[in-house]
């Protein structure tokens, strides 16, 4: 937690009472938290605290690359996750179970490709969908 809030000031971002709530909540709210359970937990601290806020520090924290934004397309939610390092995770569509998986097919050509249209890529998404061990044997 310190070293995210270390970031954000080397940024040059300020740590509002919000912005350290967030952070605080990332940590406290299990592994893999929905922007509304992470709501919930800050409420408990903060009781004004509303979703907007809530994903304005979320991107923020994702845009500098601590952050790892999940979509889980069959139960249509997201999740977060803090992280050290930039990976993708495997989704059972049965169980819902997520593991991380150790790995980046993405290279640097989307970057170029995008810069030619003039688009600045801060973050990309992708997830791996099927059936964990446990669902495939029954
Ligand atoms: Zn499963
Ligand atoms: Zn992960
Ligand atoms: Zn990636």
């Amino acid at each position: 937690m310190k070293d995210i809030i270390e970031l954000l000031r080397s940024r040059g971002y300020k740590m509002t009472p919000q912005r350290r709530t967030v952070i605080k909540a990332l940590f406290e709210c299990g592994k893999f938290p929905t922007a509304q359970d992470i709501l919930e937990y800050a409420k408990t601290i903060n009781p004004d605290m509303g979703l907007d806020t809530i994903y304005r520090n979320l991107n923020l924290l994702t845009e500098i690359g601590v952050l790892n934004i999940i979509n889980i397309k069959s139960r249509d939610v997201s999740v977060f996750e803090v992280v050290t390092n930039h990976h993708h995770h495997l989704i059972c569509l049965d169980c819902g179970q997520m593991e991380c998986l150790d790995y980046c097919p993405i290279a640097g050509d989307s970057e170029k490709m995008a810069e030619e249209k003039e688009f600045k890529i801060v973050g990309h998404s992708l997830e791996f969908y099927g059936y964990c061990c446990k669902c495939q044997a029954s």
